[in-house]
């Protein structure tokens, strides 16, 4: 049994009856269009070069997920790099925010790689081997949808869905690896593999099937619009006072205004959505609509730009007014933290240092009277040069370091892990525990002192003293022995 038709409007997405209305925008190839047509393929591009270019020897990108290091443009952030990270991640959000109070929806209209990708690869191909908008919405209206037509867009598709994903899969693993992984069974890396194919497969529903509903229903800086844009925004409208009233035919005609219904800007829209009903979350800011409604003004000799980039307070003729609180505060917390961001990197040691214990026993005793230590030392050299790093101990005459693989050299950007162990006399432990400092050098511009804990066994006294303790008495201080 189908369901009644919906009687009253219902979504732009939808039919009446509730089944999907497919949105095949005819194109519009203005002044906007060259102009995002000229960023998408410099977006395109960048992605896939991107983890292919090197700044000072290291990746452009590299987000190394299982060591927890990312690359960002020449500059490696490690684990010990929180307060950096969330800075950075700070300073970006408080810029989104700024630029959609000043610009609207500009990243989704011109930067958004579902807006880019889909607008100029996957829609055009599809134009391309469907015969054009209108023979895609015949394939539809017909429900040809294994037609060879259209079958080829999807093999085409699949294939650009695979390079998305491998190129996606680069941007984690770094490009030597995955050529190598890719001349190789995917039984050698299977994790990695399953990612590159989850996202293949992700990419090739979204730019087959989800498509607009990307941007309606699962993005959620879509949802955010209504309290991150304000009036005085500049958004993609319909001048209402110049078009309205609309109506076919001589707009000479009097009372009538310049929009002559000739929907257009409806048909050119991705979202499917009529810009003259407002401003909607649906709508993506693509331009889309301006372009189609400049080339029917030309044509019926009107000026451009009933439909344009303007404010909501400027349509309805007030002056637009850049400074308000919210683009004076949001550049002042932006300038806070990112202030912040960069202070603490050009501030960086050039090295960063993690003490681990031994793996397995906390330490080992070579006859009854020494006890031995073992120390991880991690160390990651943030210049740009190799460096030489040394250990000494500090004020314990009665230990003693053995150092196997000191001075230990560390190329730049890398991360070393080495041992060193500790060799000290029973004796001077005390409670199964002794202090003990140390400094590691580059000798040149790192120099820094640690303090750590070195384990031993419990002796005789720690042991009277816990007696003592559990008995009441007062453990017997070491000057009285
Ligand atoms: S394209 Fe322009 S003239 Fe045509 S319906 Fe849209 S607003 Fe009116
Ligand atoms: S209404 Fe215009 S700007 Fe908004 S999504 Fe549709 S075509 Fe793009």
């Amino acid at each position: 049994m189908s369901a009644p038709a919906a009687t009253d409007r219902v979504l732009a997405t939808l039919n009446a009856d509730g089944s999907r209305r497919w949105i095949r925008p005819r194109p519009s190839h203005g002044r906007y269009w060259q102009w995002r047509r000229g960023v998408a393929w410099f977006l395109m591009a960048l992605f896939l070069a991107l983890p292919h270019l090197r700044i000072a020897g290291k990746p452009a990108m590299l987000l190394d997920l299982p060591r927890r290091e990312f690359t960002l443009f020449g500059t490696t952030f490690l684990p010990t790099d929180t307060l950096l990270l969330m800075l950075l991640g700070i300073s970006i959000l408080i810029a989104i925010f700024l630029m959609t109070a000043l610009f609207g929806r500009v990243w989704c209209g011109w930067a958004c790689p579902q807006t880019v990708y889909m607008e100029f690869l996957f829609r055009p191909i599809e134009r391309w081997l469907e015969g054009g908008w209108n023979q895609s919405r015949a394939l539809d209206r017909d429900r040809r949808h294994f037609h060879p037509r259209r079958l080829a867009k999807y093999a085409v598709y699949a294939v650009l869905a695979a390079i998305l994903g491998n190129s996606f899969l680069a941007y984690f693993v770094g490009t030597d690896r995955l050529a190598r992984w890719m001349a190789s069974s995917p039984m050698e890396h299977p994790t990695a593999f399953l990612v590159m194919f989850g996202v293949t497969v992700a990419a090739f529903l979204d730019f087959t099937w989800f498509r607009e509903q990307t941007c309606l229903v699962a993005c959620p800086y879509g949802r955010w619009q209504s309290v991150l844009l304000d009036k005085q925004s500049l958004i993609v409208a319909y001048d209402r006072t110049r078009g309205e009233p609309r109506g076919h035919g001589s707009t000479a005609r009097a009372g009538l205004g310049d929009c002559v219904d000739c929907t257009a800007c409806v048909t050119t829209c991705p979202t499917g959505i009529d810009i003259r009903d407002g401003l909607q979350m649906e709508c993506v800011h693509c331009t889309q609509c301006a372009d189609a409604c400049d080339a029917v003004m030309t044509k019926v000799g009107k000026p451009v730009g009933l439909i344009r980039y303007a404010s909501q307070e400027s349509l309805a003729g007030h002056k637009r007014h850049i400074l308000r609180p919210r683009t004076v505060l949001y550049p002042a917390a932006f300038s806070l933290f990112f202030g912040g961001f960069l202070f603490t990197l050009t501030h960086r040691s050039p090295a960063d240092v993690t003490l681990l214990g031994a793996i397995g026993a906390p330490f080992t005793m070579e006859g009854s009277d020494t006890v031995i230590n073992q120390v991880r030392i991690r160390i990651a050299n943030r210049t740009g040069a190799e460096a030489r790093y040394t250990l000494e101990l500090a004020d314990a005459a009665d230990a003693r370091l053995v150092a196997p693989e000191l001075p230990l050299s560390v190329a730049p950007g890398v991360t070393r892990t080495t041992s060193v162990f500790i060799v000290a006399p029973a004796s001077s432990f005390h409670e199964a525990s002794r202090e003990i400092h140390f400094t590691l050098t580059d000798g040149r511009a790192y120099r820094a002192a640690f303090e750590w804990h070195l384990r031993g066994p419990r002796r005789d006294d720690d042991r009277r003293d816990d007696d003592n303790r559990d008995s009441g008495k007062r453990p017997e201080s070491k000057e009285s022995r």
